[in-house]
C-alpha cells in the first residue's frame, strides 16, 4: 500500500495543529479536481440546479444597479469549483447587456486542475485567475460571491481542560495511523480568540476559530471601504457561535472519518457566521443576515423562476427541476443548514433577499 503522504509527513515532522492538518488535506484534495458531481464526493448547490447561480446573477445585477452601475466592475468568485455558478450567473446577467460589458470575472482558485475546468466552462467570459484575493485589482468597485468556500478554509480547534484551553493537534503513531492530541501548554489568552459562549463552555468542550476566514473578512472590509462594492457568502453553519466539533469528511457522498486518508476526502467545518459578522461590523462594515438559504432563495424568486423553466421543460426535466429546487430549500435538505450573508458599506440600503419580514 502506498503510504498517505500527509500521514507520512506528520510521522516524520511530528504533530501538527488541526489547522495545518486541514490546510494540507484540503489543498491535496482539491488538487485532484475530481470532487464534484455524481461521480465525485459531493454535490454543491450550483451543481444541483442552474437556478441557484441564476439567482445569484440577479442579486449581482440588482446590487450593481444600486452601486450606480460602475464600469468596470470586478466580479470576483472565491473557490469557483467547476465554474458552474459563474456560468449560470453570467447567463442570467445577460438580461442587462451593460452589466455583461462592465463585469470583469476574477476567479480566486488554488487548484490548477479546477482552474482548467473553470477555463473550459467560462471560455466565453475571459476570466482572470488569482491564488488569493490580494492580487485582484483594486481600482474599481467589486462584487464578491462565494459558495461553499469558507467551509474549506482551515480552522483551529481548542479543547477545554481544567488547566485552560489547549490547541487540538494531529499526531501520527509509528504505524502511520493518525489520532487527535492536545498541545501540552494551554493558551495564555482566549478572550480575543473565542466568543463568550465558547469561552465559558465546560471541561471537555471543543471550540473552533477560523483565522483565515476572519482575515479574509478584514481584507474584504478594506476593499469595500476603498473600492466600494458588496460581498455575498453562502455556506453551512449555525446562526450563533457556540462550542462543538464540526470537522467533517465526505467521501463518495458518505461521511468518512476525519483522520482517515487525508487529501482523499472533502474536509470541511461549519462556518461561524456570527463571528464573521462581528468582525465585519468591528471594521465599519454592515453584515446582513445570515438568513437561511430557503428564505433567501425564495425572496430572490426561486419558485417563480422554477415555474418559468417548467413551462418549456419535458416531463423528465420537470422532475429534475422540482427535485433540485426541493434539495435547495427544504429544511431537511440544504434549506435551513445553509445560510446567506452579505457585506456592504454602512450606507447601503437593504441588499436583495435580506429584507426584514
Ligand atoms: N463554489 C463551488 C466549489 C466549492 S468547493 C461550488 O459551489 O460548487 C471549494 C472551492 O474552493 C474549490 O474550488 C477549491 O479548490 C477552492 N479552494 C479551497 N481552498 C482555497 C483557498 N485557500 N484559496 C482559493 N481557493 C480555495
Amino acid at each position: 500500500m502506498i503510504p498517505n503522504p500527509i500521514a507520512a509527513a506528520i510521522a516524520e515532522q511530528g504533530p501538527v495543529s488541526v489547522e495545518r492538518f486541514m490546510e494540507m488535506a484540503v489543498q491535496a484534495y482539491y488538487a485532484q479536481g475530481t470532487a464534484f458531481g455524481r461521480s465525485g464526493d459531493f454535490t454543491t448547490a450550483p451543481e444541483i440546479s442552474q437556478v441557484f447561480g441564476e439567482l445569484i446573477g440577479v442579486w449581482c445585477l440588482l446590487t450593481w444597479r444600486r452601486l450606480g452601475r460602475p464600469d468596470p466592475l470586478y466580479l470576483v468568485e472565491l473557490g469557483p469549483g467547476r465554474g458552474t455558478l459563474m456560468a449560470d450567473l453570467m447567463r442570467s446577467a445577460a438580461l442587462m447587456p451593460d452589466f455583461v460589458c462592465a463585469a470583469r470575472p476574477h476567479l480566486v482558485e488554488t487548484s490548477s486542475a479546477l482552474r482548467s475546468q473553470q477555463a473550459q466552462t467560462l471560455a466565453g467570459f475571459a476570466p482572470s485567475w488569482h491564488g488569493s484575493l490580494a492580487t485582484v485589482p483594486s481600482d474599481a468597485p467589486l462584487l464578491i460571491v462565494a459558495n461553499e468556500f469558507l467551509d474549506a478554509l482551515p480552522i483551529r480547534q481548542f479543547e477545554r481542560q481544567e488547566s485552560g484551553w489547549h490547541e487540538r493537534m494531529v499526531a501520527a503513531a509509528t504505524d502511520g495511523s493518525l489520532s487527535f492530541a492536545l498541545s501540552p501548554v494551554p493558551l495564555l489568552e482566549t478572550a480575543s480568540l473565542l466568543a463568550p459562549a465558547q469561552e465559558q463552555a465546560p471541561v471537555g468542550s471543543i471550540a473552533e476559530v477560523n483565522p483565515e476566514a476572519l482575515s479574509l473578512i478584514g481584507e474584504i472590509a478594506n476593499r469595500l471601504h476603498e473600492q466600494n462594492g458588496a460581498a455575498l457568502f453562502i455556506d453551512y453553519g449555525p446562526l450563533e457561535s457556540g462550542p462543538g466539533d464540526s470537522l467533517q469528511a465526505i467521501n463518495s457522498h458518505m461521511y468518512a472519518k476525519v483522520l482517515d486518508s487525508p487529501g482523499e476526502a472533502d474536509l470541511t467545518a461549519h462556518v461561524d457566521f456570527a463571528a464573521l459578522g462581528r468582525r465585519a461590523e468591528s471594521l465599519g462594515i454592515r453584515a446582513w443576515g445570515p438568513v437561511t438559504q430557503a428564505v433567501w432563495l425564495q425572496r430572490m424568486g426561486i419558485l417563480e423562476r422554477a415555474g418559468q423553466l417548467a413551462q418549456s421543460a419535458r416531463e423528465d426535466q420537470k422532475e429534475m427541476l422540482v427535485s433540485g429546487i426541493r434539495r435547495l430549500i427544504e429544511p431537511k435538505e440544504m434549506g435551513t443548514l445553509f445560510k446567506v450573508m452579505a457585506l456592504t458599506l454602512p450606507g447601503f440600503s437593504v441588499p436583495s433577499g435580506f429584507e426584514v419580514s
